[in-house]
């Protein structure tokens, strides 16, 4: 058995809440924009005027269908909305839009990687639409409390797993999976700092082979980092309670970043009964076969099955493949690349590297995306092309990808205007290598009495008589022609 603590085995379930990519609300014309002022983006309906009825956005509707899709799951032709009633104030209406009883979206599941690297499928137990609340704030003034209703009905995805998570490593996995996938699929910004992507995360321990034990909730966590952090906490909190013959008890929990630690909400017992029961001023959602099956025809390519492709049509390591397909701009950007370049079956590898290694080292210097690149993508191509038909080495190869990225210029106008071109003309390596063995005698004398380690010190001087720009294969092969008269 896999993962124990103490002989505890952690069991965990995450109910994520995706705001949906919209332009408005979800049930009124209300913008979404993230930065209005207080209350700017507020209409009557999300005040809870009497007399406002709610309108379906039907994009937030098509968004949740390409996300049930992308999790492998099953798009219910029925759906409907309820009303979970609780007060609070910064929810005017006194309910919140949600779907218990029939979700859009039953059955899914993703695949991760677990700590040894092996895959691990978690299921998806439903992904329901629901509207999110307004926020209170009270750390502004003494006395008041103020509302701020800009994040009231904005149209939320809740993604709901089944308790098939057994660490917080599992966990962090299994939410950067489905920020990647939401990613693709473009159903959700996941801007964690905006609090486009939250999750709760339900924990409990047990001994294998027992029930679960009761779960604490541990809400509104809005990094991968502190998903890690409170699972870790709350882990080692429930087994010194048990350990210590006390029990854990059934109950919501606030993560707190500063310290690290979790604590309680509020109990099992004053657990609010929300009579829930259907909207009667929403019909129930009913999908056609052909909305259905259209949007499911418009799927991108998901990042699972372009990793397996990467894997066996460019002959890239499976970490190579992941690391490529984690962004779909760059995994677009490297098949750009891969196409524009005269070799593509040589040059696929290579091409790879440079964008791993070299590109992704000045995108993260510079902190800028793929897509601001200061040359096309389509240039990396060329430039491996003109190592691998010899116009340059390997070595200034890096000396012309440094100009292109200052200058965006075409590395062989470069290589042109800098005199960059490799030397292959025999004669001249010729030349430059007679000119180390007799500047360097000593060590010509010592290779003769057996010191064969120094040919590697001849390549190294001819090579800098050269500028760097001679054939490494031809400098091979004159010094052993030299060296061995
Ligand atoms: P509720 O009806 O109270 O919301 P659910 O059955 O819907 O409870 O479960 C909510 C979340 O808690 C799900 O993600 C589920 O996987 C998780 N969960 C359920 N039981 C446990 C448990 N014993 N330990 C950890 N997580 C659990
Ligand atoms: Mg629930």
């Amino acid at each position: 058995m896999a993962n124990l603590i103490n002989g505890w085995e952690v069991v965990i379930g995450l109910e994520v809440h995706a705001q949906i990519a919209t332009q408005s609300k979800l049930f009124s014309t209300s913008p979404t924009k993230f930065g209005a002022d207080p209350n700017e983006n507020v209409s009557f309906y999300d005040v809870a005027m009497p007399g406002m009825l709610p309108v379906l956005n039907e994009h937030a509707v098509d968004q949740a269908i390409k996300t049930g899709f992308a999790i492998n799951g099953t798009v219910n032709k029925m759906s409907q909305f309820d009303r979970k009633n609780y007060f609070y104030p910064d929810l005017p209406s006194g309910y919140q839009i949600s779907q218990l009883f029939h979700p859009i979206v039953s059955n899914g599941y993703i695949d991760i990687l677990d700590e040894k690297g092996k895959n691990k499928r978690i299921n998806i137990e439903r992904i329901h639409i629901e509207q999110d609340a307004g926020k209170s704030i009270h750390d502004l003034d003494k006395e008041h409390s103020y509302i701020d209703l800009n994040r009231a009905g904005i149209p939320l995805m809740e993604i709901v797993s089944k308790p098939d998570i057994r660490s917080s490593y599992e966990a962090m996995q299994y939410l950067k999976k489905l920020r990647m996938i939401l990613r693709y699929v473009g159903s959700c910004n996941c801007n964690m700092e905006q609090g486009n992507l939250r999750a709760d995360a339900n924990v409990s321990i047990h001994r294998p082979d027992t029930p679960f034990g009761n779960r604490a909730e541990i809400k509104n966590i809005n990094s991968i980092k502190f998903l890690g952090d409170a699972i870790d906490y709350e882990v080692q909190r429930q087994i010194y309670e048990l350990e210590s013959g006390r029990t854990v008890s059934q109950e919501t929990r606030l993560f707190d970043a500063h310290t690290g630690q979790t604590r309680t909400m509020r109990s099992k017992e004053d657990a609010a009964d929300y009579r829930y029961f259907p909207d009667p001023d929403l019909k129930p959602l009913i999908l056609t076969s052909e909305r259905i099956s259209k949007i499911k025809s418009e799927l991108p390519e998901l990042p699972d099955t372009k990793k397996s492709r990467f894997i066996e049509k460019y002959h890239l390591t499976p970490t190579d493949a992941s690391i490529l397909v984690e962004d779909r701009n760059t995994a677009d950007d490297y098949e750009k690349a891969v196409q524009a370049s005269k070799f593509p079956d040589k040059s696929s590898k290579l091409i790879a590297n440079w964008l791993i290694g070299e590109v992704f080292a000045i995108l993260n210097k510079e902190n800028k995306e793929i897509a601001n690149l200061a040359f096309p993508i389509e240039y990396i191509a060329e430039l491996v092309d003109l190592i691998a038909d010899q116009t340059i080495s390997g070595k200034i190869a890096k000396t012309v990808f440094a100009k292109m990225n200052e200058t965006g210029k075409h590395p062989r106008e470069i290589v042109n205007e800098e005199n960059l071109a490799q030397i292959v003309d025999r004669n001249i390596i010729a030349e430059a290598t007679q000119r180390v063995l007799d500047n360097n005698f000593e060590q010509f004398n010592q290779y003769k009495s057996g010191k064969k380690q120094l040919f590697g010190f001849f390549v190294g001087q001819t090579m800098k008589e050269l500028h760097g720009k001679g054939n490494p294969d031809i400098i091979h092969s004159v010094l052993t022609e030299l060296l061995n008269k």
